[in-house]
């Protein structure tokens, strides 16, 4: 069933990572399953049976030719260094060339205690693994860069978190698992030919053409490429309200891929100081924090390749640091051309900062829903008929009637028509989001009844997340404030 494996990781040296086999579980069933994903990585389907598929996803078997092991990162949690991490929990099968010819990591997240597991349990309960599953998948649909999920099986036996929970393994698909915590694993025990064998390989894996640059300028643009689809990623985030909530060094993936769903949540009424996850405290990786954290987890990965980028420490914090301070014009300009997208404009003009400013400052006083506001703005585009479905988003119409004229008159110097403009912007303002209280339904169900249905409605429409989808328009609605989610848990 599985294709091939083509092992690289695996073939870095041995204080890269610990050679685990999962640990079997006593009953493992295969309560979801991504074929399109399937198919991508070139998994055999003809003869799929979902018993046999348990007993790979569960790693109680493993597939022939892979070297399962638990990879080795450090990593800086809320901005205090843990020198040790690793893979507490999670297994890499090996990887995979999918169709496309690119390699992709195979990883069992759950599959029992590692080297690396510390004082956990090695395991994970299944609301996370269904709320990771929901959620990745909806960030892909979004065309948002993210890890995927391959498969989720129960295991059988309880986790217990507070209470017992069902236990259950993701198979989690990335373009792989290094992360900023993996350099900083190595930097920190001054380990730099590691450091240098490290970012060699993930240039080869990841920036195959930085390749040609020799010396201290391969890392250099190595820094650079990580912080250009860093910046690139978190505009994205910020585009569909998308708030992480641990945004630590070991949860920042240098292929530029979101990573590690835990507290993970949809913003619903606008408000920049938004922090879901319950061990957020002081507020750290809040909305609109997002970008200059990632800015701050750019810095410690620079700081781990400096010995590479000059001999001279000095000179080397210098080169790094002129790279890094480089990254808040790059964000802004990622950040605008997702804002001018969703707003249907096409040239740039110097006032379209301001204009998306003074949006948000309208939701913001007008408690109004991120993701309604732009999706009704689509029809406002096509015609002022959408205007009083919009205005009535917001508590108040002042600002948004005085937002919509400027923007109107924008439009105006806009090449497309208003039918073009509006299919344009129905294509990057999705409708569709995995809005907290549905996951938390889906996830209720599936934990206390083992009833999946609301998990595979939920994930139906979340996929599908541009198109108007008849019967399904209770999805698109958010909470009412008995159903409001305010707090998120990591739940590992
Ligand atoms: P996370 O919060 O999932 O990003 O994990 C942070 C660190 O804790 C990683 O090193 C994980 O491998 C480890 N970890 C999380 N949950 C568990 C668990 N249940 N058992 C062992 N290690 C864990
Ligand atoms: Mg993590």
């Amino acid at each position: 069933m599985f294709p091939p494996f083509t092992l690289r990781y695996s073939r870095l040296p041995e204080r890269f990572f610990a050679p685990f086999d999962p640990v079997p579980v006593t009953s493992p069933r295969l309560v979801a399953f991504n074929r399109p994903l399937a198919r991508e990585l070139g998994f055999d389907l003809e003869a799929f049976d979902g018993e046999e598929a348990a007993v790979w996803f569960s790693g109680n078997v493993v597939p022939p030719g892979a070297e399962p092991l638990a990879q080795a990162y450090a990593g800086h949690q809320f901005g205090g260094f843990v020198p040790r991490l690793g893979d507490g929990r999670a297994v890499l099968l090996g990887e995979v060339t999918d169709r496309e010819g690119r390699l992709r990591d195979i990883q069992l997240k759950g599959a029992g205690c590692t080297p690396f597991s510390r004082g956990g349990d090695g395991r994970a309960p299944l609301g996370p693994v269904l709320r990771e599953y929901l959620v990745s998948e909806a960030m892909h649909a979004m065309g948002i860069p993210t890890t995927r999920a391959l498969a989720a099986v129960t295991t059988g036996e309880r986790v217990v978190r507070g209470i017992p929970e069902p236990g259950a393994i993701l198979t989690r698909v990335a373009a792989s698992h290094i992360r900023v915590g993996t350099f900083q694993y190595f930097a920190a025990r001054g380990d730099t030919d590691a450091v240098r064998e490290l970012a060699d390989h993930v240039v080869s894996r990841h920036y195959p053409e930085l390749g040609k640059l020799s010396g201290n300028e391969r890392y250099l643009a190595l820094i650079q490429a990580i912080q250009a689809r860093q910046a690139a990623l978190v505009a994205r985030w910020m585009g569909v309200g998308f708030i992480h909530g641990v945004m630590n060094t070991d949860n920042t993936t240098v292929s530029g891929e979101t990573i590690d769903y835990g507290p993970c949540a949809f913003m619903e009424t606008y408000d920049p100081g938004t922090v879901f996850s319950s061990i957020d405290e002081g507020g750290r990786y809040a909305y609109s924090n997002q970008p200059w954290i990632a800015q701050w987890n750019l810095a410690r990965l620079a700081e781990t390749l400096l010995p590479l980028i000059d001999s001279d420490p000095e000179r080397a914090v210098e080169r790094a640091t002129e790279l890094i301070q480089a990254y808040p014009a790059q964000y802004e300009t990622e950040w605008l051309a997702v804002m001018r997208a969703k707003l249907g404009l096409t040239l740039e003009d110097g006032g379209d900062q301001r204009l998306v400013e003074s949006l948000q400052e309208a939701m913001h006083q007008g408690h109004a829903d991120f993701t309604l506001t732009f999706r009704q703005l689509c029809e406002c585009a096509h015609s002022s008929a959408g205007d009083a479905a919009l205005i009535e988003l917001f508590e108040h119409p002042e600002g948004i009637e005085a937002w919509l004229a400027r923007w109107r008159e924008r439009l105006s110097r806009e090449p497309a028509t208003p039918a073009e403009r509006a299919r344009q912007m129905r294509r990057v303002n999705p409708l569709y989001i995995p809005r907290n209280h549905r996951v938390q339904q889906a996830l209720t169900a599936a934990m206390d009844e083992d009833d999946f249905t609301p998990f595979e409605a939920l994930l139906a429409v979340v996929t599908r997340p541009f198109e108007e989808q008849p019967g399904r328009e209770a999805y698109t609605l958010p909470a009412s404030p008995r159903e409001r989610v305010f707090r998120t848990f990591c739940g590992t």
